[in-house]
């Protein structure tokens, strides 16, 4: 089941370090308070779980590496740019899979 806001961030599907939100569930602010877009470093975390990095050539499922030698914080811009490029022609072709609904 996808749900609107998991289409829409398709990095629910990780848990979120900065609340510990579960995967599937929305980030939530101090109080517990929904949360709509969630933390940055959650959409790292996605990004990083599915795409290679193009600047520092991590694999997926590997953070990204500085010039130093040492972890990245965060990932590099054309890795985050590749994933979100990825992740919309998959919904697109999904869309066109979708067979007409009849009225
Ligand atoms: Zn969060
Ligand atoms: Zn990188």
């Amino acid at each position: 089941m996808t749900t609107r806001a998991q289409r829409r961030f398709p990095e629910l599907e990780q848990p979120c370090a900065w609340c510990h939100a579960i995967p599937g569930e929305q980030c939530t602010r101090a109080r517990n308070e929904p949360k709509r877009e969630p933390h940055p470093g959650r959409r790292d975390a996605w990004v990083a779980a599915h795409t290679d990095c193009p600047a520092c050539h991590a694999p997926a499922g590997t953070g990204c590496i500085a010039p130093t030698g040492f972890p990245y914080p965060g990932v590099h811009p054309e890795r985050a740019q590749a994933a979100a490029d990825t992740y919309r022609q998959a919904l697109e072709a999904d869309s066109r899979d979708v067979p007409e609904r009849r009225r």
